[in-house]
């Protein structure tokens, strides 16, 4: 055997910054040396380069197979919204309004100083939105489309970008526009709409956590954190490794309001006129951030297999002589048989790198990218039928026994579906356990909180209490008392257990059981 395991004290990472001592530099350091994004000079927008967009790839793949399962076809809606059909909706208009790009001009003119400015003979009738979200131009096509009961459900999908100019952002986890997919639909009733509501949701939570290897809670939002317009949101919530919350999908139902305002109206069966109920629920690039962060470590990105735009990458050490091409040719056929395989319900994807350059550096940048297993070959290797596996995510583990060892190609070729299986099961499984271990319960008073993540404890987690689901002024005192304490209500977990004692903040029954945290 060819042992070239090394002890974890001549670890170096390949990161210069650590989760543990400045986790928003250290993310940001995965995003840049794992090659995932770039700024743009535009605040708030960013470059998404190839392995980020990969991953983005993968995620629409896989959703939009589980969006087309559902029944759910897609379409494409324009970019531009009259602000009319914005001000239809009172609470909508009022949630969006602070930041909406706004396009008011078809021409510029030379302003007369050698530069240019919008003509004020161009100025539109109707000032334009860039869409933030697309409910009110879809909803007047669904009330073009809907005329009967029959003609409901009615459900379309769009992938598409939006514009929200967010005042702080971040790469991927908040941009003034990212990428997204936007379903909405429209029903005959409550019962039906709730039902659509929740299987979007349903749909969300076994992507994150069958996919993307993140553990969620899938609940309801409280009443403050309803979309704009909404009668009930959800979400799925995942804790990062600091700690912190990040919504990483939505789901609304809607009630009649949207139908109202944009006129979505059936004859039923008995000849009524009737208001459709309508669901909207979106995921966006968001969730890139959220797997750096659930599964970065101090050498950059893990990505899941499922998601991973190569989950091998053969990397042949090259030196520049004759004896290069048996190398390659080694390689090739390996590759070859690797693309004959399935790991996870779908063909092997296999990146054969035969880029010049030195062999350590190029696998540096696979590991700060995190491609799940990283597959060396040398001459020797090559001559003797070798080859030497990388598994990314327990790169310096002890348990990682095939790290830096040598095997047969047939030994590593056998077993290869299975190994991608279980990076994808180990990372949900580590995650999961993390997230467990980061949630605290039992704490009855407000007094008990604040201390709670007063202490220093760089990453306190999250905080399960039991309440009293107050509403309006008394919701919005506790959104104050919190909000002190730089805390924010989460959601209420479907399957929560039922509640039990006193509501810390109002002292009244407790009815159910709140996640409290501090969040992105
Ligand atoms: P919403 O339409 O507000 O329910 O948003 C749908 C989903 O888009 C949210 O659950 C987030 O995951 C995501 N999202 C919202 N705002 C942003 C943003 N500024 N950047 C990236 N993702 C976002």
């Amino acid at each position: 055997m060819n042992q070239k395991t090394q002890k974890p004290a001549q670890i170096r990472h390949a990161l210069t910054v650590k989760r543990e001592d400045d986790f928003a530099a250290w993310y940001q350091q995965v995003v840049s040396e794992g090659e995932m994004a770039e700024e743009s000079g535009v605040r708030g927008c960013m470059v998404i380069k190839p392995w980020g967009y990969g991953i983005w790839e993968r995620i629409q793949k896989i959703m939009d197979a589980a969006i087309k399962e559902a029944g759910v076809d897609n379409c494409y809606f324009p970019l531009f919204i009259p602000l009319s059909y914005f001000a239809k909706e009172a609470d909508h208009v009022e949630g969006f309004a602070k930041e909406m790009a706004v396009v008011t001009h078809h021409r510029l003119i030379a302003d007369g100083k050698g530069g240019l400015m919008p003509d004020p003979e161009a100025r539109l009738e109707e000032p334009l939105i860039v869409r933030p979200t697309s409910e009110t131009v879809i909803g007047a096509a669904m009330a073009r489309w809907v005329q009967s009961w029959r003609d409901l459900p009615l459900m379309v999908n769009q992938w598409a970008n939006v514009v929200r100019w967010e005042m702080r952002t971040r790469m991927f986890l908040r941009t003034s526009e990212f990428l997204w997919q936007e379903g909405h639909t429209a029903h005959a009733d409550r019962d039906d709409a709730m039902k659509e509501t929740l299987r979007a949701l349903e749909m969300y939570r076994s992507f994150a956590e069958n996919v993307l290897a993140m553990p969620v809670v899938a609940g309801e939002k409280p009443e403050n954190e309803r979309f704009p317009g909404a009668v009930a949101t959800y979400s799925i919530e995942a804790m990062m490794q600091d700690g912190k919350a990040l919504q990483a999908g939505t789901s609304h139902y809607l009630g009649t309001g949207f139908a109202e305002a944009a006129g979505i109206r059936y004859q039923s069966k008995e000849g009524a006129q009737e208001l459709a109920h309508t669901t909207s629920w979106g995921v966006s690039t968001r969730m890139i951030g959220g797997v750096i962060m659930t599964h970065g470590d101090d050498d950059g990105l893990r990505v899941p297999p499922a998601i991973a735009p190569h989950q091998i990458i053969i990397l042949p050490m090259l030196r520049e002589d004759d004896g290069d091409e048996a190398l390659l040719a080694y390689c090739e056929e390996i590759r070859r048989e690797l693309l004959k395989l399935s790991a996870l319900g779908e063909p092997i994807r296999v990146l054969l790198d035969k880029r010049p350059g030195k062999a350590t550096q190029k696998r540096w940048a696979w590991v700060k990218k995190g491609a799940p297993i990283i597959l060396e070959i040398g001459g020797r290797d090559a001559a003797g039928g070798m080859v030497s596996a990388l598994r990314r995510d327990r790169i310096w583990r002890e348990d990682a026994k095939t790290n830096f060892v040598g095997q047969s190609r047939e030994e590593f070729v056998a077993g290869v579906a299975a190994l991608l299986e279980d990076i994808q099961a180990s990372l949900h499984r580590e995650a999961t356990e993390k997230r467990d271990a980061n949630i605290t319960r039992g704490l009855t008073t407000l007094d008990q909180v604040a201390e709670f993540f007063a202490e220093d404890k760089r990453y306190p987690g999250w905080v399960e209490l039991n309440w009293s689901r107050p509403t309006g002024d008394a919701l919005e005192k506790v959104v104050e008392q919190l909000k002190a304490l730089k805390l924010t209500i989460r959601n209420t977990a479907l399957d929560a257990a039922p509640a039990e004692g006193l509501c810390p903040f109002t002292g009244e029954a407790a009815v159910e059981r709140i996640y409290v945290a501090r969040a992105y």
